[in-house]
């Protein structure tokens, strides 16, 4: 058994580059993640296939839930900072995402909707909080956090990898075919997600003590009766509101609305909590929301994958990577998180061996790179054109480099972000600003969908080589974009830095 009694300190006193706490937190998060790209990977061909809808309106529906997962990542960190903790939000979080996938997998055709409101909820109970527990392992001056947060993101994207290539593969039937009735394949694939939960939650539950204090009830002081009282509501509450999802989340219509107030409606909060706060932590805030207005755009761009390049990799993609025959699809979707796990770790120790030589980026310089790395990767994606057949087909190779330079993107923002927010947080409001950090997602994945159809609408009824075109002149587009959003986070930097302070 864990010491229970371990204090903070002695938490933050470990020895060695990671806490043995991160490693749990790590596999929790890797299932969790398992379950929900598992389920994000089915959602379109689900919605096509099953519920008959067109593709636009299921890529519309599909945008609508991704930005409602984030969104509510905000609404999980207001509570898990007010009145549940973080343990206790995570642990209602995975009850609910686990009760999600068991409705789909009992009947999804009847009842997707219902189930996929679960997921949203319990999501946004568990997400930004299990990062929120990762930043806590580590002292504030720690210069192994930044480290701490790429390994935990290498757990994000093999549960990612995993989960989004097994549940797609089980469901079209071109996986375990032989043990799985064609009529139950989507039962037994939404299943999956619900197993694989439920071993998340179970790590967690089963190793949480080694956290000690963290994550433990913000209301301690507080008389035990009420708290509980307090607890249950909340819990009660977030069931009462499933409906209420459930028609945001089936009208696309409402997500723009729901868009547009979520967004305000967090900033004129966070503005409300910083009048309680002092002047050097408010300042360290503002260079939180720089951090979080600039990840939007990273992530409009970014979340591409799922929209307009997966309809690039059907139309305009041969299928050989390296001499070896693979599906352009399946490439798109798992090429990102393949390199991320081969590469976090190496990322991660590359900061640490700068650190020694004081010669590590700051934040906000990392921030830069990221872009510049996202342009390179949308220039790659616009070159191909240029080794293109007559029928409009071009190089998977060329492609899945363009993924490879991403990724380092990717590398240098996110993980770096989620460790940005931990740091540049007063402890009160840490999940929030999590909260906000993954909200900022949300609006990412809501412009990437509207900047997705634009490209394609662009294209409609044209040729294959058409279509290439097009496509790749709208990633030559997104590349400049990225490039100049670069350039100004690294001429921002010495001014970003001033707000941030003492935070590296
Ligand atoms: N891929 C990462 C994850 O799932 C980041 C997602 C995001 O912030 N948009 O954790």
């Amino acid at each position: 058994m864990e010491n229970t009694n371990s204090s903070i300190q002695e938490i933050q006193n470990f020895k060695g580059k990671y806490p043995k706490q991160l490693w749990y937190l790590f596999f929790s998060e890797m299932w969790e993640r398992f379950s929900f790209y598992g389920m994000r990977g089915m959602l379109v061909i689900f919605m096509v296939s099953q519920l008959s809808m067109n593709d636009k309106v299921a890529n519309l529906q599909y945008g609508a839930t991704q930005a409602f997962v984030y969104a509510f990542t905000f609404i999980g960190g207001l509570f898990a900072d007010k009145l549940l903790g973080y343990r206790k939000s995570l642990f209602w979080g995975g009850l609910l995402m686990i009760i999600g996938s068991i409705i789909l997998a009992i009947d999804p055709q009847h009842f997707f909707f219902f189930g996929i409101s679960f997921t949203i909820i319990g999501t946004g109970f568990f997400k930004p909080n299990i990062s929120t527990i990762v930043g806590k392992l580590y002292a504030d001056d720690d210069p192994r956090r930044d480290a701490g947060f790429s390994l935990f993101y290498a757990g994000v994207n093999l549960g990612a990898l995993i989960g989004g290539y097994i549940c797609i593969a089980v469901a079209n039937g071109s996986l375990w075919a032989s043990l799985v009735p064609a009529a139950l394949r989507w039962n037994v694939a939404f299943g999956f997600a619900a197993v694989v939960m439920l071993v998340s939650l179970i790590t967690f539950t089963q190793t949480q003590k080694s956290l000690g204090e963290i994550g433990l009830s913000p209301l301690a002081a507080m008389q035990a009766s009420k708290r509980k009282r307090l607890e249950l509501a909340t819990y009660i509450g977030s069931l009462l509101i499933i409906p209420i999802i459930m028609t945001m989340v089936s009208n696309t219509d409402y997500t723009d609305i729901f868009m547009f107030i979520i967004g305000p409606a967090s900033l004129l909060y966070l503005f409300y909590e910083m009048r309680s706060f002092s002047v050097a932590e408010n300042k360290k805030l503002i260079a939180a929301l720089v951090f979080i207005v600039f990840s939007i755009f990273f992530w409009a761009f970014f979340e591409q994958s799922g929209g307009s390049l997966s309809l690039f990799a059907a139309h305009n993609l041969n299928n050989t990577v390296l001499g070896v025959s693979l599906d352009p699809n399946g490439v798109n979707n798992a090429a990102n998180s393949f390199f991320v796990i081969v590469f976090a770790a190496l990322v991660g120790m590359v900061w640490l061996w700068l650190h020694k030589r004081k010669l590590e980026p700051n934040t906000v310089v990392k921030f830069g790179l990221g872009f510049l790395f996202l342009a390179g990767g949308f220039a790659i994606f616009y070159y191909t054109k240029f080794f293109a057949d007559a029928s409009g087909k071009t190089s998977l190779n060329l492609f899945t480099f363009g993924w490879f330079i991403i990724t380092f993107g990717e590398l240098c923002l996110s993980p770096i972000g989620m460790s940005a927010m931990t740091k540049l947080s007063p402890a009160k409001t840490q999940a929030v600003i999590m909260g906000m950090w993954f909200l900022a997602s949300a609006y990412g994945q809501y412009f990437a969908g509207l900047l997705g159809a634009n490209i394609a609408d662009a294209s409609e009824h044209a040729s294959n080589l058409e279509k290439l075109n097009v496509y790749a002149n709208g990633y030559k587009q997104l590349a400049i974009y990225a490039l100049i959003a670069g350039v100004v986070l690294i001429t921002i930097a010495p001014l970003v830095k001033k707000l941030m302070q003492d935070v590296k």
